[in-house]
């Protein structure tokens, strides 16, 4: 077994993104007595959704819809937006005006450094490239801790905390080939919706998958995009006659097959200026398209639109994990804020952090003098677990590597959901003995060393750098 340390704390925050940050800044500001401990399993500076860019802050406070949300969950995040805001701008943050598609003009590709500067100049101790692989629970199965490993090093590290606090972001490619990492047999680990679901947390509206429209070349949204169009075309040139982000959404989807497809964006015969501001809006957005596209004439030619994987995010929809208004989970000692909660509709970026902010003041009113410690024989059980596929490596050295593995995870999705939707229960079926065989092979899952468990345990997120 790998050398395991332990390290102890009152709030254990697991996701250094853009909902964790702000807990743990709310933590610093506002508990100063608390030891606080944030952990990532990347650099904070470069992690998350957010390090990919981000051109708005959205929902205006002032135009903040929630609707539809669950009952007694959407009040309190209102009421959390504007002091963010305040918070954002006294940490340095430029906020412009409002964009004609909703939200708040931002220089987006700053704004991940600045929170983790932010952090990292408090008490709070961060941790990078450690990755959370299962909590820790207590006899009373209250949630004390977890178990993480560092990637770099044969290192697992024990962390006991009064209470946890999930920030795990969305979980990506819940139909391709992401799904092995997430919620595939023997991997149950890597979001925190799975890590919360192991430990008897529950999730809400899991079927509200949310389909973001991308472009065929990227994964950034289309929506600042949009605003420079003059028409959507299908495969037959023929305009379908809105350019509204969710119409659109909806129209694809009602094109499963892409029968009518290809859908391109075309342009508006725009101003001078326009194609510098389109760029920029896309550096904004997300950095690394719009380095490949610094090549083309991109705002000369249509630009192909497709509607991306289900992501199960608690931000476009509520699917996630459930939480009460305080942003508490169902399993005792462990609370959820961010991508990764469930309960309201339209979070945006602002109501993410405002809900890590929220979740710091609940967490803090509700903990226990002393949760007791886990038992040290189920820590044991949970890091061999966890590191299983190294051992096996070393020891019997046949089985599967973790590409193979996905492989066989993708291709079963395929045939369940070819339209990235859900599928008939027929195929359901067959889904779930394909699942119960790769549930065998996943005995036999291979990792030759830290980082190639952690690979092999993420979703496809992109997240992790
Ligand atoms: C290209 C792009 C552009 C976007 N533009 C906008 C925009 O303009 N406006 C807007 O409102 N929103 C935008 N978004 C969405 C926005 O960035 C996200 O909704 C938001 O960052 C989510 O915050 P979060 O804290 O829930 O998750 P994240 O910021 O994704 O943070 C999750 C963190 O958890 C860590 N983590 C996960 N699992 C583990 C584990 N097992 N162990 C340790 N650490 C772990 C990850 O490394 C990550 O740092 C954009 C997203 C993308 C991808």
């Amino acid at each position: 077994m790998s050398p395991r340390e332990r390290l102890e704390c009152d709030v254990l925050i697991i996701g250094a993104g853009a909902a964790g940050c702000l807990a743990a800044l709310t933590l610093a500001r506002e508990a100063p007595g608390l030891t606080t401990v944030l952990i990532d399993r990347a650099r904070p500076s470069r992690s998350g959704s957010l390090a990919s860019g981000a051109e708005r802050l959205d929902p205006d406070p002032g135009r903040a819809d929630f609707t539809p949300a669950d009952e007694g969950l959407a009040e309190p995040l209102f009421d959390e937006l504007e002091p963010t805001l305040e918070l954002l701008r006294s940490l340095g943050l430029r906020i412009g005006e409002p964009l004609p598609g909703g939200g708040l003009r931002i220089p987006g590709e700053n704004l991940k450094g600045l929170l983790a500067r932010a952090v990292e100049s408090t008490d709070v101790r961060m941790l990078s490239d450690y990755f959370v692989g299962g909590l820790l629970t207590t006899n009373e199965s209250r949630v004390c801790g977890a178990l993480a490993f560092e990637v770099r090093q044969e290192r697992f590290l024990e962390l006991r905390a009064r209470a946890v606090l999930l920030a795990t972001g969305a979980v990506y490619g819940l139909h391709g080939d992401g799904l092995g990492s997430d919620f595939g047999p023997g991997s149950p680990y890597n979001s925190g919706a799975a890590l919360g679901l192991a430990a008897g947390a529950l999730l809400t509206h899991p079927n509200e998958l949310h389909r973001p429209l991308v472009l065929a070349d990227s994964r950034a949204p289309a929506r600042c995009l949009l605003e420079f169009a003059a028409a959507v075309v299908d495969g037959a040139g023929k305009s379908l006659e809105t350019t509204a982000e969710a119409e659109l959404r909806r129209l694809l989807a009602a094109d499963p097959t892409g029968e009518n497809g290809p859908y391109w964006v075309v342009l508006e015969d725009h101003s001078p200026e326009a194609p510098a501001e389109l760029q920029r809006r896309y550096l904004e957005c997300h950095p690394a398209a719009t380095l490949r596209w610094a090549a083309i004439d991109f705002p000369r030619r249509g630009l192909e639109l497709r509607l991306g994987a289900p992501v199960l995010d608690g931000g476009f929809t509520r699917a996630g994990l459930g939480v009460d208004a305080e942003r508490r989970t169902t399993a005792a000692g462990l609370w959820a804020a961010g991508s990764c909660a469930g309960g309201v509709t339209g979070k945006g970026l602002l109501g993410r952090m405002a809900e890590g902010r929220l979740a710091a003041r609940g967490l803090t009113g509700d903990l226990p003098d002393d949760t007791g410690p886990p038992e040290e024989a189920a820590v044991d059980a949970l890091q061999d677990f966890i590191g299983a596929p190294l051992t096996r490596l070393t020891r019997v050295g046949s089985g599967i590597r973790a590409r193979e593995y996905t492989e066989r995870l993708r291709r079963i999705m395929d045939d369940y959901a070819p339209d990235g939707a859900s599928s008939s229960t027929a195929r359901a079926t067959a889904a779930g003995e394909a699942l119960e065989e790769l549930d065998d092979a996943a005995e036999l899952l291979l990792a030759a060393s830290h980082l190639e468990l952690a690979r092999a345990l993420l979703s496809s997120s992109g997240s992790y750098r």
